[in-house]
Order: structure tokens, then sequence, then C-alpha cells
């Protein structure tokens, strides 16, 4: 792609944001929500444009609510302190470093600091490129990029390890629990599709030196000792790859939409007040199609507005994406029952036939009720 293609996308952006409003930074979270949600455009729209979502939400009058309690935020830094205390003996246990020798073994530990992101992303570079071989070096924090859609992405795993054999490793640290049988799955799939993004981008510096198993570190049970899972991202690598690709199409879902539109909020001169009508923004929301879906509900700031709209257009989306798949072509609420009532709808298509052996059956269940009952 051409600097001037990227050039002219990044300024029609910039003017969907509004002029003087600064980008929401692209973080891992985003990305790897954008990887769970592939068929929304308007959240790839949005995050591409760093439109703060959560405030659009806020004017819409469908404030999110999800985020980390402050409670869990500072529990989980707790944690993190106690899986790299003394220069991350822990970790390295964790990493499979031989228990017997594990005293005798011990990891370099380079000083990331530098001040702006720019200095901590070519601090990490630096890094990775200059790891000695032959031992253990653990990058606490390193700031790597990824570039999506001509913007940085600037992301910040919670550690790489880099084994003697020159081997890189993404380290998740997350505060859920590894019980007995195994951590949340739903959890764990967040925590996978959050590493993904994080190999991408370690991708980008050498390829093929990342491993595509990341070390997944968590509290063992409800105690406070670190335990770890290895977590294979092969699946979600190739998901929010082809996400990423995708999103260069951001070009196509900003000319689709009606001229004039912007999703700036136009905030008074102190940040305070929103001028912006709700109407407007509503508009502007609405012009960009949205694929509703459930697991909305824990990615995305927009999800009570879009399952409200979803909702008042009768929509199947709103029932989950399994079901919205199996009814094919019938995508909103009216037209499943008008299939279903003989009413409209091709016999021929399985979504239709099914529906329609489904209400024979419940007109026959409930006709053999009745007989029943008027016997009894
Ligand atoms: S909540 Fe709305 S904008 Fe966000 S991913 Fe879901 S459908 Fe898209």
């Amino acid at each position: 792609m051409s600097t001037t293609h990227h050039h002219s996308l990044r300024e029609r952006l910039a003017a969907l944001r509004g002029p003087g409003t600064a980008p929401r930074p692209l973080d891992a979270r985003a990305l790897a929500a954008l990887a769970a949600n592939p068929g929304c455009r308007r959240r790839a729209l949005l995050d591409a444009a760093g439109v703060d979502k959560g405030a659009v939400a806020e004017t819409l009058g469908a404030p999110a609510r999800f985020g980390q309690s402050r409670f869990a935020f500072s529990r989980g830094h707790a944690f993190e302190a106690r899986v790299k205390r003394d220069g991350c003996v822990e970790l390295l246990r964790l990493l499979g470093v031989d228990g017997d020798t594990a005293e005798g073994v011990t990891a370099e530990v380079p000083d990331l600091g530098a001040p702006g992101p720019e200095g901590r992303v070519a601090r990490t570079r630096q890094a990775l490129a200059e790891a000695a071989p032959g031992v253990w070096t653990l990058l606490d924090h390193p700031l790597l990029t990824l570039d999506v859609a001509g913007s940085t992405a600037y992301l910040e795993p919670d550690a790489v390890a880099i084994a003697p054999d020159g081997r890189w490793t993404v380290v998740e640290i997350k505060s859920f629990p590894i019980l007995d049988g195994g951590a949340d799955a739903m959890k764990v799939g967040a925590a996978a599709r959050q590493s993904a993004v994080y190999v991408l981008a370690l991708d980008a510096v050498a390829a093929g030196r990342a491993r595509s198993d990341v070390l997944l570190v968590c509290p063992k049970d409800f105690s406070n000792l670190p335990t770890a899972e290895w977590v294979d991202v092969r699946k979600q690598l190739a998901v929010t790859r082809r996400q990423l690709t995708r999103l260069t199409r951001i070009e196509e879902i900003a000319a689709a939409l009606p001229e004039g539109t912007t999703f700036d909020l136009a905030y008074t001169p102190d940040g305070r007040s929103v001028t912006r009508p709700a109407a407007e923004l509503f508009a502007a929301v609405e012009s960009v199609p949205a694929a509703y879906a459930p697991e909305c509900l824990s990615t995305c700031e927009l999800a009570f507005h879009c399952r409200d709209r979803s909702r008042a257009e009768g929509c199947v989306d709103a029932l989950g994406r399994g079901l919205r798949a199996e009814l094919g072509e019938l995508t909103t609420v009216e037209s499943v029952l008008a299939a279903a009532g003989g009413l409209a709808g091709d016999p021929d298509d399985p979504a239709v036939s099914a529906l329609r052996r489904a209400a024979a059956l419940r007109e026959e269940a409930l006709a053999e009720a009745a007989k029943q009952g008027a016997g009894a």
C-alpha cells in the first residue's frame, strides 16, 4: 500500500473522529476484540478512527457496564509482582527450567525504561537483538508495535522470555485462577486472542522467532501461588492476521458513509461536556452496519446500544451466533415467524423446512394436549 493511500485514509479517519480529538490508541485488547467479532464493520471503523466508543455509548444513553474494578486491578498487580519478584525466579520455573537446577539458573532482566513510547519500542528491539545466547533473558513489559490500517498500535505484553536457544515466548499473567480441571475457557480464549496479537507484533520484528505457544500464568486454585498453562494460539493468530488485513478495507467502509457523517463528540473547551446532539451521533453510528452477538457484551463498549437496536429491528443476531448461522437467509424474527407459518420463505431452504416441521410438531402437540384436556 502506498504512503499517499495511507495518508488520505488517515486524514479521513481523523475527520470522522473530529478535529482536535486525540485518537484512542489501539491496544491488544481492542485488536483481540476485533478478532472476536470479525463481521462488525461498525467496530472496525470506530476503532480504526480511534473514536472513544465508551464516550459515544454514554452520549447515546447506553453506557457500557464492563471493565475491571479497581479491586481486581490492584489484585492483578500484586499477583504479577509476585510472579516477577526476585529476578523472576518463579517465572523461570514456570517456563520449564529444571527444578533441580533452578537455584543456579538466573535470567538477564534488561532495563527497558526510556522516555516516550518510541524510545521504549527502540529499547525493546535492541534488547531482543542483543540477548546473549545460552542464557535466559526476560523482558519485563516490553513495548511492541503493529501497523494497523495505517496507524501504529502500541502493545505491551506482561513479559517476553528469550530462551537460551534464542526462541521468544510471550508470557501473559492473569489473575483468574487455574483450577484442578483447568481455567475458565472463555477467559483463556480472551487471553489467547490477546497473546496472539503480541506474537504478531514479535513476528513483525523477526518472523518465526516467536513461539505460537504462549505461557499463561495464573494463581493456582484460589491461592496466590503462581501456576501456568501452555496455550497454543495458532488458530487465534490466523484469525487475527486475517482480520487485520480486512481492516485495510476500512477505506471502503468509510466511503459508504453518508456525506458529512462524523463521530466527533465536540467537547466543550474544558473537555467536560459533549455538545454533539445525541440524535446526530445516533444517526452516525447507525449508518455503519453492525453485527451484534451476545459476545459483544463482554468485549465492546457499544454493546448495549447495538443490542437494543438489534432487538428493535427484530434481528435474529441477538439470539446468538449459532442460531443466526442456522437460520441462514432468515435474518429477522418476523421472517422466521412468516417462514414457520408457511407465509413466506423458500420451502427448499433447509432452515425454512426445519422451522415448518417444528411449527407442525408444536401444532400437533398442542392439539394432543387439548384433546387430553377435553377427555379429562
Ligand atoms: S457491540 Fe456493536 S459495534 Fe461493538 S462489536 Fe458488537 S455489534 Fe459491533
